[in-house]
């Protein structure tokens, strides 16, 4: 896709005139993000952060690279991914970090993938049986080969003048209950953090008001996940406002987890989206990072 300036607004931000702040939910092309795991890297360091989190979906192919150019710039990485998931109630994400995943988790994120994939070929079928202007292979050009998710569908659909914009996009023909969605794959929310913990990794529930529920719902939810071993909840979200955000945080704590938080930068695919800043006032407060990392353990401590 044609990658306008990133626009970072952060960077009309000298760096520490706050706090330190970091930036937990970041997406690249290793996934649906449009920018390299490198350029991630670089886009924070110029927003003066402290900290990030790769959190490709249902996949840690980024991360090495990022691990990488991170050290060069002196920028603290965690590690992680954004699982898909499913309940009774909907659909949820959840944010796994860790330092690394023992091969169970690497075994399910391969099937996750694979699954994905097929589902992937199957909306193709659907939406060039409805007319629509597009074939699977621009859609893998478009995700340049890896990491094929709706947004990429999204991207062709504009590129060939079916849809306005990739939301307008989703309206019309890839979000849930749209005539060119097919499902995929997703772990009970338990299985995710039952999975994560074998790796010593921490589970954060992301963008929790994506599902929809009401507020005394939403508190059963987190006190059940909270049960199934959850470490956080996304309260500090790109697209947040302030009152949700430190709405969320409360919630979080009184059931003892972590508030986290990160924007959900994925390039060009969500426009409005700054690494850092989300869409323009968010700051996470890079003690969570802290107590995040305090958490991790490794593979190898499992059943210690
Ligand atoms: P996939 O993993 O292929 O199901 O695609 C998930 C991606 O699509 C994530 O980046 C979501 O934020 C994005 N997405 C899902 N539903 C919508 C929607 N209704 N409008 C815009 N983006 C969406
Ligand atoms: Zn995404
Ligand atoms: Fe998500
Ligand atoms: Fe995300």
């Amino acid at each position: 896709m044609h990658r306008p300036d990133q626009g970072n607004r952060a960077l009309r931000q000298p760096a520490g005139s706050v706090a330190s702040v970091i930036d937990l939910h970041l997406h690249s092309v290793f996934s649906d993000g449009s920018e390299t795991p490198e350029r991630i890297c670089e886009l924070a360091a110029e927003a003066g952060l402290s900290g990030i989190a790769l959190t490709d979906h249902d996949g840690t192919g980024g991360i090495e690279r990022a691990r990488v150019r991170a050290g060069e710039l002196g920028l603290r990485l965690v590690p992680g991914c954004e699982v898909s998931c499913q309940t009774e109630q909907g659909s949820l994400h959840m944010l796994c970090y860790f330092n690394a995943v023992d091969d169970s988790f690497a075994a399910e994120l391969d099937r996750l993938a694979a699954d994905r994939s097929a589902r992937n070929e199957q909306m193709a079928t659907k939406m060039m049986e409805l007319g629509l202007p597009i074939t699977y292979e621009e859609v893998i050009e478009e995700a340049g080969g890896k990491g094929v998710g709706r947004p990429h569908f999204a991207a062709v659909l504009v590129r060939n003048g079916a849809a306005d914009s990739i939301q307008d996009a989703f309206d019309r023909y890839l979000g849930r209950g749209a005539p060119g969605y097919v499902n995929k794959a997703r772990l009970a929310p338990a299985q995710a953090l039952e999975l994560a913990a074998g790796s010593g990794a921490a589970g954060v529930l992301a963008h929790p008001l994506s599902l929809g529920l009401e507020r005394s719902d939403l508190e059963q939810l987190v006190a059940e996940l909270a049960e199934d071993g959850l470490f956080g909840l996304e309260s500090y979200y790109g697209r947040y406002d302030p009152e949700t955000r430190a709405e969320l945080a409360a919630l979080a704590r009184r059931h003892g987890l972590t508030p986290t938080g990160g924007s959900d930068f994925h390039g060009a695919y969500k426009p409005d989206l700054a690494v850092g800043t989300g869409t323009g006032d968010l700051e996470v407060p890079d003690e969570l990072l802290d107590e995040l990392v305090a958490r991790l353990g490794t593979p190898a401590a499992r059943g210690a």
